[in-house]
């Protein structure tokens, strides 16, 4: 006798903040989603790492995930000051949080736990990487786990990040690089153990910017400075540093910033533990797809851009609450669903990765860090 093959109405392929918020506000209209995700469980990685979340995105996805309430008792108080500082150290821009909330800080980790916890108990299926997935026909989909078991569904969502899986069902596109690298640190316990560090950085975001690069920094919840050194550089940069040698990769790091004040490359010098490389990658600004049947995407599956607007977690989110709230709207014409979700969907993303583009332009420009006061100062104004 052979077992039957198992289905899920609605599969959600990772349990992000875009793929959570989506399981949250279908809960909230009744209606179950499995989430898979490949992580071993919800504490296999820490999360590290302050979203500022935005009215009109994070901040209406939570609304309409009913969680407005319990992120606002987790913001991290004073997040939202600001430093701006040239390469010589000399501070050109600073602001005091001062409370107005527009912009609230929360650590990712503890926003995830909010979402995780207002699930039901084995929404989340850890250890479950997909592999791929075909169409059936009909709008539904077999779709293979790394452990060789498959099951059918009949809404498949791409909620899995810059590589997503699902993508390849939908769109040829492919991110590319940014022509931006970072290596990321921490220093941690900052006040005590990196006093002149901590006072440097501040209470909340920090840049010091010039020669195309800079270092992007932030004061975290738990006293720890985390900094990302950001450069142009060539795709191949990266790979040519060890970065299992600790004292090399500081090394190799710090004569990048050779001519930069010693109250910046002390940054580097001080960090603790090791150094981590990471490439920026996104998607094409006006990435989007024709309609197909029984799937779509979510989140940087959909259209992946660089840090520098902090909007990625932000449109994640919403777009799982608007996802969600179009298939609650739709009951029984899933393609509707999805087609009202894609004509919000395209626009707003296109609209932010143009922004996000500018940003980038801003930070890694000739005249920076003038730039990036003046932009402030633009909202300011
Ligand atoms: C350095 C850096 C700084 C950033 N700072 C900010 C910021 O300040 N503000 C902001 O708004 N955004 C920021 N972002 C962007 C933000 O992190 C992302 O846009 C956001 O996390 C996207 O959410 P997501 O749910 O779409 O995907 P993800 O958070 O990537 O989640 C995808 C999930 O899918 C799972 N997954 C992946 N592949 C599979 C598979 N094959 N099978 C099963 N599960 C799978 C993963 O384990 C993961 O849990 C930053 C990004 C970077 C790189």
């Amino acid at each position: 006798m052979t077992t039957p093959t198992q289905h899920h109405p609605v599969t959600v392929v990772g349990a992000g903040l875009g793929g959570l918020v989506l399981a949250r506000v279908l809960h909230r209209h009744g209606i179950e989603a499995a989430v898979l995700d490949l992580e071993a469980g919800r504490d296999a990685r820490t999360q590290g790492g302050m979203l500022d979340i935005h009215e009109e995105t994070g901040q209406a996805a939570l609304r309409a995930a009913g969680l407005y309430d319990g992120f606002r008792a987790r913001v991290h108080p004073g997040g939202e000051a600001l430093r701006v500082l040239d390469k010589q150290a000399r501070v050109l821009l600073e602001q005091k949080d001062d409370g107005d909330g527009g912009r609230p800080e929360i650590d990712r980790g503890d926003l995830r736990d909010l979402l995780l916890d207002s699930l039901p108990e084995g929404t989340v299926r850890w250890g479950s990487k997909v592999t791929g997935a075909e169409p059936l026909g009909g709008g539904r989909h077999r779709v293979t786990l790394a452990d060789g078991s498959t099951f059918t569904t009949g809404l498949l969502v791409g909620a899995d990040g810059a590589w997503s899986r699902i993508r390849p069902l939908l769109s040829e596109a492919r991110p590319a690089y940014t022509g931006i690298s970072f290596v990321e640190l921490d220093l941690l316990d900052a006040d005590a153990r990196h006093p002149e560090c901590a006072e440097l950085i501040g209470g909340g975001m920090f840049f010091a910017l010039g020669d195309h690069k800079g270092f992007l920094a932030h004061r975290e919840t738990d006293g720890s400075l985390h900094v990302y050194t950001a450069l142009r550089a060539e795709e191949d940069w990266l790979s040519t540093v060890d970065f299992t040698d600790a004292e090399g990769s500081r090394a190799a790091l710090l004569e990048r910033f050779a001519s930069w004040a010693p109250a910046l490359r002390r940054l580097i010098t001080e960090a603790d533990g090791p150094l981590t490389p990471r490439l920026i990658h996104a998607l094409p600004v006006s990435h989007r797809w024709r309609r197909v049947p029984g799937v779509t995407l979510l989140g940087d599956a959909a259209h992946l851009m660089s840090p520098f607007a902090g909007e990625g977690a932000n449109l994640a989110m919403i777009d799982g609450a608007e996802l969600g709230q179009a298939l609650a709207a739709h009951p029984g014409d899933t393609e509707a669903a999805l087609a009202a979700y894609e004509a919000a969907l395209f626009p707003r993303s296109e609209r932010t990765a143009l922004e996000t583009a500018r940003g980038q332009e801003t930070l890694f420009h000739d005249r920076a860090p003038q730039t990036l006061v003046d932009m402030f100062s633009s909202f300011a104004a």
